[in-house]
């Protein structure tokens, strides 16, 4: 066919670079455009889960993240108000998360790729995704001042995030949709130390985060329920302000750092796509997006580029067809985020726990082995469908009936 490449990735961050970085390893003819340059922000905070840096130390890339100055989380607290919980959210072999900026992390991953012979087009938007008999072959996209240009690929990547070119021209069947939930606005703090926690404040209808990234700067994010995301945005200096002062002891420490950022931030909806068709791939946000309540995106991405790389790996090797090898791509990425995602689209609508979700809450605070399982689960490190299955519910329940976690003696799912 004298295609120029195997594959052309279009985007090239969280899901993109990874992607285009572990074709290229396997030997694979690998294009990554983006009509960004690099560094630059998107409009999203950082946090990458322990699964996150996890994948980073899988690629030989964690050692770049720790040398970048970016302080490592070792706790997750959940202040519900009355009662704190704090646990570790690590897994096995990572032990602490990251809050990197998008500048920082988004440049290392496209080093890495280029390094490991990719090429790359910065600051090239593509216009049109070429199909030819209902197939995929290429794209068609501009430099800034340049003419057009026509690429062609046995296989065409979406990693170009929600707003994704390439699942517009392939319209793919979509599913489990929920419309946004939440609206959430964020910037920067100097003279804000957390020491390690990443702490979250959760109160009825509203909520808010905060972790520490590089330049001795924190990250504070606070959101309120999509339906006053409109009203809200006339003062979202004012809201976000009135949303911290539900903590008090938080606001008084904010009110002793200084602001070092304008406001950023949206509302996002909430789907899956299916991620494959004759001559295209979706990665990322492009095919599955969850709100950011969980922050979970960054890790989501690494593991589409994972599975997507293996399953094309197959494909082009002859090993298994493309239909099946993306089929098991697809099955994978779901099962492994579907009971997140439910979780996800709970916690974003801000609405009060219900009563027996406040008891098991009560009933883990104060127990250490049950408050790093609640930490690994809203880390994703261990599935929310392991640490609320009932035994595991019953187990910390007995445990706090019977006082035994005190003695250091009760439950948390690993
Ligand atoms: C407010 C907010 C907070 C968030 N917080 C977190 C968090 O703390 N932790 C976390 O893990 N996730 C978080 N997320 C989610 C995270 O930002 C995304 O899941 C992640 O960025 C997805 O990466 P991606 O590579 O799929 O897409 P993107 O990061 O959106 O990148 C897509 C790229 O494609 C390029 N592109 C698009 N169209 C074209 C085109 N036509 N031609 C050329 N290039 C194109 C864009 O320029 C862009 O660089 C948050 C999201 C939001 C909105």
């Amino acid at each position: 066919m004298g295609k120029a490449f195997d594959a052309i990735v279009v985007g090239a961050r969280c899901a993109g670079s990874p992607t285009a970085m572990l074709l290229a390893r396997k030997g694979y003819r690998v294009l990554v455009v983006d009509r960004a340059t690099f560094p630059s922000d998107t409009v999203s905070t950082h946090i990458l889960q322990p699964l996150g840096a996890d994948a980073l130390s899988r690629w030989g890339l964690i050692d770049r993240l720790a040398a970048t100055g970016c302080p490592p989380i070792h706790t997750y607290s959940f202040d519900f108000g009355p009662f704190t919980i704090a646990g570790a959210p690590g897994a096995t072999n990572t032990h602490v998360a990251y809050g990197p900026r998008r500048t920082i992390l988004d440049k290392l991953l496209l080093d890495a790729a280029a390094e490991s012979g990719v090429e790359i087009r910065e600051g090239f938007s593509v216009e049109k995704v070429l199909i030819d008999e209902g197939r995929v072959v290429g794209i068609e996209g501009r430099s800034k001042q340049g003419a057009s240009v026509v690429e062609s690929a046995e296989v065409v990547i979406g990693a170009d995030g929600r707003h994704s070119i390439v699942a517009e021209a392939v319209r793919p069947e979509q599913y489990n949709e929920k419309p946004p939930l939440l609206a959430g606005y964020y910037t920067y703090w100097s003279g804000l130390k957390l020491d390690g926690r990443f702490e979250n404040y959760i109160r009825p209808h509203r909520g808010f985060a905060a972790i520490e990234t590089h330049d001795e700067l924190t990250m504070v994010i606070a959101g309120w329920p999509y339906a006053e995301f409109a009203e809200n945005k006339k003062d979202i200096e004012g809201n976000y302000l009135r949303t911290i002062a539900l903590a008090p002891a938080f606001a008084e420490r904010l009110r002793n750092a200084r602001r070092e950022a304008r406001f950023a931030g949206t509302a996002v909806p909430n789907y899956f796509r299916k991620p494959y068709g004759p001559g295209w791939a979706l990665v990322g946000d492009a095919g599955y997006n969850r709100d950011f309540i969980t922050a979970q995106g960054i890790v989501d991405a690494f593991h589409d580029a994972e599975l997507c790389a293996t399953a094309l790996d197959e494909s082009f090797a002859g090993a298994r067809s493309f239909d099946d090898a993306m089929g098991a791509y697809q099955r994978a990425r779901d099962a492994r985020v579907l009971a997140m995602y439910e979780l996800t689209c709970q916690l974003a609508t801000l609405e009060p726990p219900p009563p027996e979700m406040q008891q098991l809450f009560a009933a883990i605070h104060g127990n250490q082995e049950a408050m790093d399982g609640f930490a690994r689960t809203n880390a994703g490190t261990t599935s929310p469908a392991e640490f609320f299955a009932p035994e595991n519910v019953a187990a910390i329940m007995a445990a706090a009936a019977s006082g035994a976690h005190e003695r250091g003696a009760a439950a948390g799912a690993r």
